[in-house]
């Protein structure tokens, strides 16, 4: 360990990881790191270049001419800024899902967006999620979690989140986009969605949001041994 902890959340879209990752990050004090929002903004540029996402070189050329960063407001929350523009509301929009799991299928893409990563760990005690946190960005991390729950559990939960944000989408269209990004997000070659060996498993469809709190919490305090803030 380089004198932080880590604590890695992976699993597909939908699982709950953000909400979770946020909750315990607040709880631990740590920094939550939603590595998913990094490839959201490069999601975005694309839509607003209306390049190819499917290829790779189109990515890459693209890529250099990006100022992509990320920060911190006064609430703890994070941030996203293309080009110095904060896109942290809009990246969240159905087309951005899609073209997010698009842009981050190339190998080149993810390896240009590691450090950025790695950045974070290296300098905080930070709880991160994404696809691929405890098998390639913090393959040393304290602790993995691979939190997941069946599809339609996850189609329902993102349905209402997005609802919630006034954004206007129905329970088929969200599932679909779940399976799309499911089936390319687990089978590309670049660092597939998948649990490392060493990370607990958590399933959580038949769980609440407390009840997966709850859990999670337990884990931590048990891996971490370390006492929550009260
Ligand atoms: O987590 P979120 O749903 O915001 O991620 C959007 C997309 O970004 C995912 O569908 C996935 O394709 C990609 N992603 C990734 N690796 C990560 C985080 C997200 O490939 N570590």
């Amino acid at each position: 360990m380089n004198g932080y902890y880590a604590i890695a959340i992976d699993g597909p879209s939908g699982a709950g990881k953000s909400s979770m990752a946020k909750e315990l990050a607040k709880r631990f004090n740590f920094i939550y790191v939603d590595t998913g929002a990094i490839y959201r903004t490069l999601g975005l540029a694309a839509l607003r270049e209306n390049i190819d996402r499917k290829s790779g070189e189109e990515c890459m050329k693209l890529l250099p001419t990006l100022e992509i960063s990320m920060g911190y407001n006064d609430a703890g929350e994070q941030r996203m800024y293309l080009n110095g523009e904060d896109v942290s509301g809009e990246i969240r929009q159905p087309e951005v899902s899609v073209a997010a799991s698009d842009v981050s299928s190339h190998g080149d893409v993810r390896k240009f967006l590691l450090e950025m990563q790695r950045k974070m760990a290296r300098e905080n005690n930070v709880i991160m999620d994404g696809r691929d946190i405890g098998t390639v960005v913090l393959p040393d991390a304290e602790l993995k979690i691979f939190l997941t729950a069946d599809d339609t559990a996850r189609a329902d939960r993102r349905l209402r989140e997005l609802e919630a944000k006034g954004v206007e989408t129905s329970f088929e269209d969200v599932l679909k986009d779940i399976r799309y990004r499911d089936e390319q997000d687990s089978t590309r070659a670049a660092a597939p969605l998948k649990k490392a060996e060493d990370a607990v498993l958590v399933d959580s469809s038949e769980l609440d949001f407390n009840a997966t709190l709850d859990l999670l919490c337990s884990i931590v305090l048990e891996r971490l041994f370390i006492s929550e803030e009260k």
